[in-house]
């Protein structure tokens, strides 16, 4: 991967207000991945293809990465930017709504990070939990919303957003197959290993 590049792309996205990972959470998922070394990734949520270029890095030495983006012009500039970084032959994009793109999916993940659309996040769950592989990992970003999750916040337009990502903690903290961690890094991260 040509890091120069990556080191542009993660500096461009920013000054453009892209909502790309944050450096803590990404040291997160690095920890768990490396010691993986997964051969297929699913992502829901490419924006400009920064994390997915990151999340070449953990791959095994055959591995690759699905990604799925609704938004056209983000499309058009990760397909750019992921042949900057190099990982063309890693990564492939699924172009459209992560809603109707995932039930046509049929493959198996060992792992699935979550990045998309926060009032999806229960039926992103369920699509994650279908293809996911045993001992795969399920990371869910922005799980705790600026802190309106945890807080008795429940006004405002992002109402629903909230509901959501309040469901999506309940069902992986109650589901007797999943071993689920809520931590405080970034925007939130949920880290869910299947057992
Ligand atoms: N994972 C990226 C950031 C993703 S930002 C990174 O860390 O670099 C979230 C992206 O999800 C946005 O680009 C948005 O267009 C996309 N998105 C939101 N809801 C979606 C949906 N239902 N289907 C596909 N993409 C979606
Ligand atoms: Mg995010």
């Amino acid at each position: 991967m040509n890091k120069q590049e990556l080191e542009k792309i993660k500096q461009k996205a920013l000054e453009k207000h892209i909502p790309i990972i944050m450096d803590d959470t990404l040291e997160v998922i690095e920890r768990y991945l490396k010691e993986e070394k997964p051969e297929r990734i699913l992502e829901i949520g490419t924006a400009v293809g920064y994390s997915a270029i990151c999340f070449t890095e953990f791959l095994s030495e055959n591995g690759s990465i699905d990604t799925i983006e609704r938004d056209v012009e983000r499309v058009k500039e990760a397909k750019e930017n992921i042949k900057k970084a190099e990982v063309e032959d890693k990564i492939n994009i699924f172009e459209g709504d992560a809603v109707e793109i995932l039930p046509t999916i049929n493959k198996k993940y060992d792992a699935v990070f979550i990045d998309a659309a926060k009032g999806k996040y229960p039926f992103f769950l369920k699509e994650a939990l279908r293809m996911i592989k045993p001992n795969g990992i399920i990371f869910a970003d922005n799980i705790l919303y600026k802190g309106y999750v945890l807080s008795d916040y429940n006004k405002h337009k992002q109402r629903t957003a909230v509901r959501n990502l309040r469901e999506y903690i309940k069902e992986v903290s109650e589901n007797p197959n999943l071993d689920t961690e809520i931590l405080e890094v970034g925007d939130g991260l949920a880290i869910s290993r299947i057992m």
